[in-house]
């Protein structure tokens, strides 16, 4: 089994090669960009870590070596094999320095449109000429990201779904402008890291939030409205939808914010009606009950414990 495992990194390395990608900058160190780190390094890639902090690339390091332990106490990694991909990482906080010998960048930082924007004029100007620009954006328009380089046809969606190193799917998403040998490369290079990729149009939410928040948000409409409470909305589609975790845990999981946002570019992109945020949704971000991440949504988080506890807000 292990050894299968370093066989398996080897040939997806040869396939990186192939593909004429062997570094890799992710821009963003945080919940998504540690995890896309994670599966470069354990693929034999070079992988390079930027992040304008300093204390967050430290804490990405340290989940990666916590969640590659995991991988090994399962019997799926080695030891060996972690001090190997831990050592394919450098980190960077000069953006120049951490682009100017990649082959690819996976940008995962802050979901903002101005911020992705700024630094895709930056890679544009720093990164060598074959370099393909990714963003690992949920939301944010490919197309209008693309626009803002001189090379649209080598900026791509590739969003990964958290944690990376568990879940399967890539979605790959094709701007206007993308090219077809630019989607090809970034489909084989996904399967290489053992991944699944599907291929979307630039779309708003592309398929898989287009799908995903219009159901949290009628479940939260559900719960505002008062059609059932939070537990009974949540076995409703645990136990009758075989879906491993209810709406509403999900969308604390994911970040109420973000939950919010993702259908404001829904509402803005389609403009119908049917994807106005919940007001409840936009009333528990104001206050700052963002979920998982603040400690309190429709569920209460105690560090520690992995109770699911109704928030007392929500008891009657
Ligand atoms: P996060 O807040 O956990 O991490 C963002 C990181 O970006 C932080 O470490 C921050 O310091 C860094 N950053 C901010 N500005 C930067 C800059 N100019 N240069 C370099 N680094 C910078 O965010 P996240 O949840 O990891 O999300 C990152 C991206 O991934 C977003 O576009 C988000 O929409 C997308 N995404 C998130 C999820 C999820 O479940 N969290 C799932 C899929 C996609």
């Amino acid at each position: 089994m292990v050894l299968e495992m370093e066989s398996v990194s080897i040939k997806n390395q040869n396939i990186g090669m192939s593909l004429g990608i062997k570094t890799v900058t992710v821009i963003g160190s945080g919940t998504m960009g540690n995890g896309i780190c994670h599966v470069f390094a354990q693929n034999g890639f070079n992988v390079h870590m930027m992040d304008i902090n300093q204390a967050a690339m430290d804490k990405a390091l340290a989940t990666i070596g916590k969640n590659m332990d995991r991988q090994i106490a399962k019997g799926a990694f080695t030891e060996e094999a972690k001090t190997n991909a831990l050592g394919c990482i450098k980190t960077y906080t000069s953006l120049e320095e951490a682009v100017k010998d990649c082959d690819l960048v996976v940008e995962a930082a802050t979901e903002n449109i101005d911020l992705k924007i700024n630094i895709f004029k930056q890679l544009d100007a720093l990164c060598p000429p074959h370099c393909i620009l990714a963003t690992n954006t949920s939301s944010i328009s490919i197309t209008r990201i693309g626009s803002h380089t001189k090379r649209p046809g080598q900026v791509i969606g590739m969003h990964f779904f958290n944690p990376v190193p568990v879940m399967k799917l890539v979605e790959v998403i094709n701007g206007y402008a993308t090219s077809k040998e630019v989607t090809e490369k970034t489909i084989a290079l996904s399967k290489s890291l053992g991944k699944v990729p599907c291929a979307v149009n630039d779309y708003p939410g592309f398929i898989s939030n287009r799908i995903l928040m219009p159901m949290i948000n009628e479940a939260i409409l559900a719960l505002q409205e008062g059609v059932a409470d939070i537990t009974e909305i949540d076995n409703i589609m645990k136990l009758g939808m075989a879906h491993p975790m209810g709406p509403l845990q999900l969308a604390d999981f994911i970040g109420l914010d973000t939950c919010y946002s993702i259908m404001n570019v829904l509402h803005m992109g389609f403009g119908n009606q049917k994807y106005a945020p919940a007001t409840l949704l936009a009333n528990m971000v104001q206050a700052g009950y963002l979920g998982v991440k603040s400690g309190e949504g429709f569920y209460k988080y105690t560090p520690g414990s992995k109770d699911l506890v109704v928030s007392e807000r929500f008891k009657k």
